[in-house]
Parts: structure tokens; C-alpha cells; sequence
């Protein structure tokens, strides 16, 4: 075993300043030859600065692979002592972070199914006591962003002195368009709650697919965060845990190379207004993914119409609807022309979408 030497923790220190930082490797180590491969296919790209790798994995469901264990911390030195690449995990038990400290990993971090308990994190806390290792905290999974300080307070009180952020998307209802619900305004609001803290985002767990990383890197480029941590792996459709996810080491590097970020004074710094905005563009996306439930649900209506002889049009039907949101709305303080206007776009769209059912010739 051997532990991380002053030279090491130079870099690391290095590193800590870098805009933007890069990190990069496999959801999950499998074996020794994926992990040093994936590093050196890396670290040939020349954008990434720290290789990350799950080694115990927790998992939602049991019985999905849930890591390799501590027989994956050499493989990871071997990684290091091939590439020069620092390395990352996640820990999740005091255990954990026993092993991966006696194992040299230079960066631990929470993931979001510890940031959720604040005893798991006071476990991790008090197993950090005395380590001179960089932490970064995961968001929990439900958007309670109170959650999120609190592991920041635990962890800076067990005297962690390099403290960042992995902003990785929230469980939310009815969105389909995201593995994890991005809710830029709770990453928002994070800043402006430690504007000097190291801020890293995670566009692999946010899009839990391949096709919207890009995107999702670059608004949160935009959005000014420090870093990536991005999911890579040297077969991504075969990888144990988040195949769907996963890119090569090569398209990583392209990805990373694509993101244009903003230089200091380009975006402002106006977080207040920001986080409203964010929190607007949040709403309306959901609102769409509903309204385009809805509609799919007018589909099936308009098939069972169809299969019954009915009309599209049921006039009694939406009279009782139009009562229940006119007098809805108003207490929720929406206009009654507000609402009559909305439910009558959405009325019709709805008919056209039962009757394109119906009527599929037309
Ligand atoms: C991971 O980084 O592979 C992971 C398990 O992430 P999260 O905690 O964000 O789900
Ligand atoms: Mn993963």
C-alpha cells in the first residue's frame, strides 16, 4: 500500500485552481485492464485532469452490479502510475474511506444516495477526521437543496479543507426527458450560498443518454461552473452499470473540446435573477412533458371512442371541466380569461389528437 506523497498532493493543489477541471473514467472499475486502459485512452486526448472510477457502487435495486470492492484501489494505482492522472471515488462508508485513503486515491466524493442521509454522512464526517484529502458532495436526490448544505457543514467540520460541488440533476415526477431533472436554479442557488466553492457538473447522471451530453455540458458552461465530471468507458454498450451513458475515452475528449467557456465578466453575475430564470425554464419544461402526457392520453381516449362508435366531441364533458378549472384557477390566482384562453387551446389540441385517432385518413 502507499499513500499519497507531497509531490502528489502539489498537483492536486494545482488542480484544485484549474478552470475548467476535467474529470473523466468508467460509472463503474470492472478490471484492471478497462481501467488502465480508459486512463491512458484519456489521458492521449489531453483534456482530462483526474480519473474517476466507482468502486462500490449503491445501487437502487439489489442484485444490479454493485462494484468490484476494494480489489479495485490497485488498479486505480496502476491507472495513476500509467498516466499521471490523479485519482477519484466515491465512498459511501467509513470503511470506504479507510481503504481508498490506505489505497492513495487523491479525491473522494459523496454520491447522491449519501448526501440523502445525513447519518451516512456523518459516518463519512467522522472517517474523514484528520485526512487532508479533497471532498466533493454530490447533490442528494430529491431537490431539498437544505440537504446538500448540510453535508457541505458536515464534512467542512470534520476540518476537510477543500470542499466541491458535483451538481448531478434531482428525481423529479412526470419528466421523461432527463435521467435526473437538471433544476439549473437549485445549482443556482448553491452558488450563491458558497460563491467561492468549487462547482463541477455532471452531465452523464443528468442525461442518463449519450445524445444531450454535448448540451448539457454547455449550458452548464454557461451557467459558469468550474468542471466536468463525465461517465467514459472503452466499450460504453457493454459497461456494467449506466451503459446507456457512457461514451469512448476519444468522444469524451471531443466533447470536452467542444465546450466553449465563458470567459471571466462574460456572463452575468446577477445569481438572483439568474435562479428565477432558471426556475421558470424548469416549470416550462415540465409543464411541456405534461401537456405532451396529456395529449397522449387524448390519443387513447380517441381509440376507445373509435372502437365504441362515439363522438370526439363530448360537450358535457368539457362544460364540467371548464367550471372546475375556472373557479380553480382564480384561487390559485390565475385570470379567469387566462384560463378560459388556456383551456381552450388545449381543448382543441386535444380533439385534434383524438381525431387524428379516429380519423386517421383525413
Ligand atoms: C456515479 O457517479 O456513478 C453515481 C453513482 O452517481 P450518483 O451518486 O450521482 O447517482
Ligand atoms: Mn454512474
Amino acid at each position: 500500500m502507499e499513500t499519497t506523497t507531497s509531490t502528489e498532493k502539489k498537483l492536486i493543489d494545482q488542480l484544485w485552481e484549474k478552470r475548467p477541471l476535467i474529470i473523466s473514467g468508467p460509472c463503474s472499475a470492472e478490471s484492471e485492464e478497462q481501467v488502465v486502459e480508459t486512463a491512458v485512452r484519456l489521458k492521449n486526448t489531453g483534456k482530462v485532469d483526474i480519473l474517476r472510477a466507482g468502486i462500490w457502487k449503491p445501487r437502487t435495486r439489489p442484485g444490479s452490479f454493485e462494484g468490484v470492492g476494494t480489489i479495485g484501489l490497485p488498479w486505480l494505482q496502476k491507472a495513476k502510475a500509467a498516466t499521471g492522472l490523479p485519482t477519484a471515488v466515491e465512498v459511501a462508508m467509513p470503511k470506504q474511506v479507510e481503504d481508498s485513503l490506505a489505497f492513495g486515491v487523491d479525491v473522494l466524493w459523496i454520491g447522491a444516495r449519501t448526501t440523502v442521509n445525513p447519518f451516512s454522512v456523518q459516518d463519512v464526517a467522522d472517517a474523514l477526521r484528520g485526512a487532508d484529502v479533497p471532498v466533493l458532495i454530490k447533490n442528494p436526490i430529491n431537490p431539498d437543496i437544505e440537504l446538500w448544505v448540510g453535508a457541505v457543514e458536515r464534512i467542512a467540520k470534520a476540518g476537510i479543507k477543500k470542499i466541491g460541488l458535483i451538481h448531478r440533476g434531482f428525481s423529479s415526477y412526470g419528466n421523461t426527458e432527463y435521467r435526473n431533472a437538471p433544476m439549473w436554479h437549485l445549482a443556482v442557488e448553491m452558488r450563491r450560498r458558497f460563491p467561492d466553492m468549487l462547482f463541477i457538473n455532471d452531465p452523464s447522471h443528468i442525461s442518463g443518454r449519450r445524445d444531450i451530453l454535448q448540451a448539457v455540458a454547455q449550458h452548464a458552461a454557461n451557467m459558469k461552473f468550474d468542471g466536468l465530471i463525465l461517465e467514459s468507458h472503452i466499450d460504453p454498450d457493454n459497461a456494467w452499470s449506466d451503459a446507456k451513458q457512457q461514451i469512448t475515452p476519444e468522444k469524451a475528449g471531443e466533447l470536452f473540446g467542444s465546450i466553449v467557456w465563458p470567459q471571466k465578466g462574460d456572463v452575468k453575475d446577477d445569481l438572483e435573477l439568474e435562479k428565477y430564470r432558471q426556475q421558470i425554464n424548469h416549470l416550462d419544461d415540465e409543464l411541456f412533458q405534461i401537456l405532451s402526457q396529456r395529449m397522449k392520453i387524448a390519443d387513447k381516449i380517441g381509440q376507445y371512442k373509435k372502437d365504441h362508435d362515439m363522438s370526439a366531441l363530448q360537450a358535457s364533458r368539457w362544460n364540467e371541466i371548464i367550471d372546475k378549472y375556472e373557479s380553480k384557477g382564480e384561487k390559485l390566482g390565475l385570470s379567469k380569461e387566462f384560463i378560459a384562453s388556456y383551456l381552450e387551446a388545449v381543448h382543441i389540441e386535444s380533439i385534434n389528437h383524438q381525431n387524428a385517432v379516429m380519423n386517421p385518413e383525413k
